[in-house]
């Protein structure tokens, strides 16, 4: 279940490198991408340059082919010091290239995700639709096909690195069918006619990297992009493609708990430096019992990150750890930075200090990746064995 002893030591010798490094490459301007709301670009080539995009991609497409494990320990350290690049890694990590990864043919992946390891590509994912967020299944960008390809026309909303990106997978119904069956995926490339982005929208945390809309009027798309084509027979081609976003909730979580171990270090280290009554604050219980419960909670958060990792590693086809750990560290990292913040009294709420900063960071996670209420559904879905219909009959 976890992992053995031998990864622990190699594993944790990854983290303190990371560590370092990310702490002298990122720390100092973390604060400035969230200020100037200002896409961390600097970071993203560094990143490159040093072969991190590639971290997780095989080796025989340029990549260094590491572990689950790896990558979710990469993104807790570059989250604990620089949120804004860590979405940058996530998306390069768990997005879009590991679908291509999983999903692509031999050509595709030849194609495309040498050039995701150098940076030259970056890829950005279109699912959500103005009239379908958690109701993925209402989606209504089409594909039709036409001559050695097809047109996409319709409308997505909320891409991540959207501005920036130069590739996007998007989701599209191929034919006629309704709900699940005929839900496929195909990139889109920034430049092709009929396709352009949209302006993004001023939000209140992860500032450094927008959403933005996605419009395609008539997009001609090679048939080579296909990702996957939408089954009309069958839901097979929708669950294919959720699936392949499973390390992408265990990545969201590992994020999740690096914002919330950056707070808590600082409460510990604010509440036994400041004094009222006469005394350093964390000599009151009042303080030391919120100390414990956020190093409960984020002790937790890691156990069940880590099993997560450890069971997808391991090829298990199973949802219900990723999505606890999901669900539990979008929560956990809400409450743990709210209450740091609240240790720090008005200097938490100030932008002199980074609390308030890391409580507006936290707050996105419980939306993107499928909401909380969501992630509900799911395990009650798998606790009772059948999926439960949310529309009205
Ligand atoms: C930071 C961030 C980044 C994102 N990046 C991307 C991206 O790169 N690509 C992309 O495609 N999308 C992205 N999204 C969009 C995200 O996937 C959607 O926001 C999400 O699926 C919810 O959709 P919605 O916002 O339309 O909310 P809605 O679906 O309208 O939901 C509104 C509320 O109702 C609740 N609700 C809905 N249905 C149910 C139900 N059956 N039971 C209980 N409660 C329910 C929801 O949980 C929510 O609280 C991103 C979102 C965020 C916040």
């Amino acid at each position: 279940m976890m992992s053995n002893s031998v990864l622990d030591a190699e594993l944790d010798e990854f983290r303190a490198s990371t560590k370092k490094f990310v702490t002298d490459a990122f720390a100092a301007k973390a604060a400035y991408w969230d200020e100037q709301e200002e896409f961390p670009a600097e970071n993203r080539d560094l990143l490159a340059k040093l072969g991190y995009l590639g971290l997780v991609i095989p080796e025989e497409y340029g990549g260094s082919g590491a572990s689950i494990a790896h990558a979710t320990v990469f993104l807790e350290e570059v989250s604990r010091v620089c949120f804004n690049t860590a979405l940058i890694c996530q998306l390069a990590l768990n997005g879009p290239s590991r679908a291509i990864e999983i999903l692509g043919t031999t050509e595709q992946k030849t194609r495309w995700l040498p050039k995701c390891v150098s940076g030259e590509y970056m890829f950005g994912i279109g699912i959500s639709e103005p009239g379908a967020g958690s109701a993925v299944t209402d989606l209504i960008t089409t594909a039709t096909e036409q001559g050695d390809g097809w047109l996409v026309t319709g409308q997505k909303a909320f891409c991540t690195g959207g501005e920036q990106a130069t590739h996007f997978l998007v989701f599209a119904r191929f034919g006629k069918a309704a709900g699940a069956k005929g839900i496929g995926a195909i990139v889109v490339e920034r430049g092709m006619p009929g396709f352009e982005t949209g302006h993004a929208a001023p939000k209140m945390g992860g500032r450094g990297v927008s959403e933005v809309d996605l419009f395609f009027d008539n997009c001609h798309v090679p048939n080579d992009n296909v990702l996957v084509p939408g089954d009309l027979n069958s839901t097979k081609s929708f669950r294919v493609l959720m699936n392949s976003f499973g390390p992408e909730r265990v990545g969201n979580a590992a994020m999740c708990l690096g914002v919330a171990q950056a707070a808590f270090e600082r409460a510990v280290a604010y509440s036994s430096e400041r004094t009222q009554f006469g005394r350093p604050i964390c000599e009151f219980q009042g303080i030391q019992w919120k100390i414990a419960d956020m190093a409960l909670q984020i002790h937790a958060a890691k156990l069940m990150i880590m099993q997560a990792a450890t069971t997808l590693e391991n090829g298990f086809p199973r949802a219900l750890e990723a999505t606890y750990a999901k669900l539990y560290a979008n929560e956990m990292v809400q409450r743990v930075t709210n209450e740091a913040l609240q240790i720090h009294g008005h200097y938490g709420y100030t932008r002199e200090f980074p609390l308030e900063r890391m409580v507006r960071d936290s707050r996105g996670f419980a939306l993107g990746g499928g909401t909380t209420e969501i992630l509900r559904n799911t395990v009650a879905s798998l606790i009772y064995g059948r999926s439960f219909d949310q529309r009205r009959s």
